[in-house]
């Protein structure tokens, strides 16, 4: 089937057999001026991530983590593709309701602490499924009149070696549980599940078989006090990297702890939808070429950076998305080169990368710009980063 690039203002142009980021911006960039940075959605990636992930944990749904990227096009495929979404705010809650999914089955409200504004939106929306991790959450809920909701506890599950750390602020410790199940009790609230989350981007994916181990510890003692569990909710932390590793744990862990009981088991990946949707298109706004010790320096100046899109590039570990050159030559002499971002933050520093020479003016593009891009940058400076336009890949439906 034919591709497509189109806006959301009708432009459309059809692409050819385009492989590469650079020869898909190339074309683009033939067809059309763009002074925005740019956002590539390739929507046809979705299709696949999720034919893989059913391929390798066929036992697992993935209720997509809006919060790496809350793009209403991405979430509508997620949608009809089946997937559910975790929402952490009411606002996340907006974007899934513009899908029309089913609130009471295709959603989890998996942040541990909510607002009395998101509580309304659980109430109002009938948003069924949500995480806590102590005592006082379950007391303000039931104090909220909310105490129909299905309760999955959130325990505390290693994350050493994730790209970032969870333990201090989430997950029930297992010397409370015993508490915490009372408690439950006393307000006659439901609890349903165990949920853990081993950290983002996580590559000792054994962390997956451990936690799974610790939640069926969690689970026993549930259903000791009386609770029907129904729900395992393995968390997120997937990266394309090390995908099949970590699925092979998960379903060790599964078949050997949850091995005769017929539940439910979901995950919440973030990061593995969302980051290789996106690549993105910068524009270099300044050049500075210096000598030191007899050898070329350039630093560059970019339209994004650190403070924008690229604020997750300490997090982005070994899936960082590299400077492509869209110049024709095909071995130009390279250069030490830094590329800073457009703001006044001395900390707005890219890469140091050996980089062809380019010009003021010129393109840079950058693959893997799907997760925690759009949806963490800053408008520092008073740069807004929201203004870029984004463009969709997808098969051509007319043809
Ligand atoms: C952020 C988050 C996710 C998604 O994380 P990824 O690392 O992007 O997969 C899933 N669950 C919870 C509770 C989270 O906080």
């Amino acid at each position: 089937m034919r591709r497509t690039v189109r806006d959301n203002l009708g432009w459309k142009i059809r692409l050819g057999n385009e492989a590469s980021t650079k020869e898909i911006f190339s074309t683009i960039l033939r067809q059309k001026e763009f002074e925005n940075n740019i956002a590539l959605y390739d929507l046809s990636k979705i299709n696949s991530l999720v034919e893989r992930w059913h391929q390798k944990l066929p036992l697992i749904r993935p209720f997509y983590a809006v919060k790496s990227n809350p793009d209403p096009e991405m979430m509508l495929r997620m949608a009809s593709l089946g997937l559910g979404f975790d929402c952490a705010s009411k606002n996340e809650l907006e974007f899934a309701q513009n899908t029309n999914v089913n609130f009471e089955t295709d959603v989890i409200c998996a942040q541990p602490f909510k607002s009395q504004r998101d509580l309304r939106a659980i109430s109002n929306l009938g948003v069924k499924y949500t995480t806590f991790d102590c005592v006082e959450e379950l007391q303000k809920i039931s104090n909220f009149g909310l105490k129909n909701l299905k309760m999955i506890l959130r325990i505390q599950a290693g994350d050493e070696e994730s790209a970032s750390q969870y333990n201090q602020k989430f997950g029930a410790l297992s010397s409370e549980y015993d508490n915490i199940f009372e408690f439950a009790i006393e307000l006659g609230m439901n609890i349903v599940g165990i949920s853990f989350y081993v950290g983002h981007s996580m590559k000792n994916t054994i962390a997956y078989y451990h936690a799974i181990k610790k939640a069926s510890e969690a689970w026993k003692i549930a259903e000791n006090y009386g609770f029907a569990m129904e729900i395992l909710d393995v968390g997120g932390g997937f990266n394309e990297k090390y995908f099949d590793r970590a699925a092979n744990d998960i379903n060790r862990g599964i078949s050997e702890f949850f091995r005769e009981k017929n539940i439910k088991i979901i995950a919440e990946p973030g990061k593995y939808l969302s980051a290789s949707v996106v690549s993105s298109c910068f524009t270099v706004v300044g050049k500075r070429s210096r000598v030191i010790n007899g050898e070329t320096h350039i630093d560059y100046i970019l339209s994004d950076g650190v403070e924008g899109t690229l604020r997750f590039l300490p997090y982005a570990d070994d899936n960082l998305p590299v400077p492509i050159y869209m110049g024709d030559p095909e071995n130009p002499p390279k250069f030490h080169s830094t590329f800073f971002g457009p703001t006044c933050s001395g900390d707005d520093r890219i890469y140091d990368h050996d980089f062809p020479s380019v010009d003021i003016g010129d393109k840079i593009c950058f693959d893997v710009m799907g997760s925690y891009s759009v949806s963490w940058g800053t408008n520092f400076n008073s740069i807004p980063m929201i203004t870029h336009t984004k463009l969709y890949i997808d098969e051509d439906m007319d043809n």
